[in-house]
């Protein structure tokens, strides 16, 4: 009798740790929108450098669900920008210099045409030129990411919502003597220089070109550009019922590794941040917006060899001009989080963007 009552108390604790993780599961919604925000060159280091001599607390210190990812392409243990884009974007690793398309050449979907194809609607956001390889890797399929003027033409391909960025001369002055401003213009997308010209409470579709070529540095004078596209992006974005994709790059994490320039690097990741704080705020409240933050490869082989917390200065060390090899760190908010943690390839970020969208292949 006792053996028998026992079983049936197992039974019951069974069945209702089941109920349990079932009703857990029906409480994880799927995300509605994804910003993906590209810390170009942005590793480790980077970040801490950026921690070590702000003013305040940064934003990226809020979250909760890390990992990293492994950054090497098809063809390189250190990847470029057009590969690193095109794993983050399609999930597939690729040729360097590659602009999602398999070695071969194949155009390979991309996560922004997965969510034009699912009704969502789509914006891409960069503080370089909008036709360099990391936003170019989101919307257009070419072997060499120096194609800028065949790149320019997939933004008339694909339907996108809006794109903030550099690189206006690509769109007028070409080989083919096309006028690709004219062309956006028919197609009723409002086309200015500036996010100031944006009427409030617009909802069409938007191309802002803010340099011929690419937005000069933080440093030289880029003031809040990157934030307040950010903010401005998700605004109108969020109209649309079905949700939205969004990429936000911090480009020039990069070229200060480059350029082996401590403060060059530090200004642009802290600028980086603060469009990450704009996310944030929009994602606590509105709950059902996925943010990944993340890099797709590092830069400068970056040290901190010294250091001092009160009086926020750094000795830093670079120990090449080129990209590193290194893992770089990705951080996640919102539904579906906690599947950005651990270690995985630079292509699963891909995979856990479709399965937080629920789109299938
Ligand atoms: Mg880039
Ligand atoms: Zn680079």
């Amino acid at each position: 009798m006792i053996r028998f009552l026992a079983i049936i108390v197992l039974l019951f604790a069974v069945n209702s740790c089941k109920l349990i993780k079932k009703k857990d599961e029906q409480k994880l919604p799927k995300a509605k929108n994804i910003i993906l925000l590209v810390g170009d060159g942005m590793g480790v280091s980077q970040i801490y450098a950026a921690m070590s001599t702000a003013s305040k607390p940064l934003n990226i210190e809020q979250f909760k669900y890390i990992g990293f990812h492994k950054t090497y392409s098809a063809t390189h243990y250190i990847t470029d920008s057009g590969a690193g884009g095109t794993a983050l974007s399609t999930g597939i690793k690729t040729c360097n210099n590659c602009i999602a398309t398999d070695t071969s050449g194949n155009s390979i979907k991309t996560i922004l045409e997965y969510a034009k194809e699912n009704e969502l609607a789509t914006g891409l956001v960069s503080t370089s030129s909008i036709l360099h390889a990391t936003p170019a890797s989101f919307i257009a399929h070419v072997l060499s990411r120096n194609s800028y003027e065949e790149i320019a033409l997939y933004f008339l391909r694909t339907d996108i919502d809006l794109f903030i960025g550099g690189g206006k001369k690509q769109f007028i002055q070409r080989k083919d003597s096309l006028n690709l401003i004219d062309s956006l213009i028919a197609r009723n997308y409002l086309v200015a220089d500036s996010i100031h010209q944006i009427p409030e409470n617009y909802k069409g579709k938007l191309a802002i070109l803010s340099a011929r070529e690419h937005n000069p540095s933080y440093l030289k004078g880029r003031g809040d550009l990157l934030p307040e596209a950010t903010e401005k992006a998700i605004q109108i974005l969020s109209k649309n019922e079905n949700g939205f994709f969004l990429m936000i790059e911090g480009s020039q994490i990069d070229w200060g590794g480059h350029d082996k320039d401590i403060d060059y690097v530090v200004s642009e990741t802290i600028d980086f941040d603060k469009a990450i704080g704009k996310a944030l705020e929009f994602a606590k409240k509105d709950g059902e917006t996925l943010v990944i933050v993340t890099a797709d490869h590092e830069t400068g082989g970056l040290t901190l060899t010294d250091g001092d917390l009160k009086g926020k200065t750094i000795v830093a060390n670079f120990s090449t001009d080129h990209h590193t090899g290194v893992m770089v760190p990705v951080f996640a908010f919102g539904p579906d989080a906690e599947d950005f943690i651990g270690i995985y390839e630079n292509t699963k970020v891909f995979e856990k963007m479709m399965t937080a969208f629920q789109f299938k292949k």
